[in-house]
């Protein structure tokens, strides 16, 4: 069996023959009683220290996601979904040659697309793509 030395904590293996005896610490000389083997005991020692490991795990991974998210909101608390995120908008018109430039500029400066829609801008029907965008305050 397994104990440990009640005063230098050095960890012990113990024949089950001594189990509630004096036993004499080889570290520090010490003499101290032996606990009693229990036989069912392992199994709940086991099984209780998991459960409160694996909440600690949880607690810890949602402390990790405030700490990241935390920063990406700007610092407010606008990721705690009971506060409600307020947006601006825009209006952007851009013609087909230059689409894609756009969209990537805007992306990059945190505006989402909320809708779209192709459309002429001069006589010459050249077409331009009328974008409302948003991104939060
Ligand atoms: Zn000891």
């Amino acid at each position: 069996m397994k104990t440990e030395c009640p005063r230098c904590k050095e960890k012990l293996e113990i024949d089950n023959a001594n189990a509630g005896l004096k036993v004499t610490c080889p570290t520090c000389q010490h003499e101290f009683q032996c606990p009693e083997v229990k036989t069912n005991q392992p199994k709940k020692e086991v099984s209780a220290p998991n459960v409160t490991e694996k909440k600690l795990k949880e607690i810890t991974k949602i402390l990790y996601v405030g700490l990241i998210a935390f920063p990406l909101f700007g610092g407010s608390l606008s990721f705690i979904s009971i506060i409600p995120k307020t947006y601006q908008y825009t209006i952007t018109t851009t013609p087909d040659l230059e689409l894609y430039e756009k969209l990537d500029f805007m992306g990059e400066n945190g505006w989402e697309m909320v809708s779209a829609r192709r459309a002429s801008i001069d006589d010459n029907m050249t077409m331009a793509y009328e974008i409302i965008w948003k991104r939060p305050k």
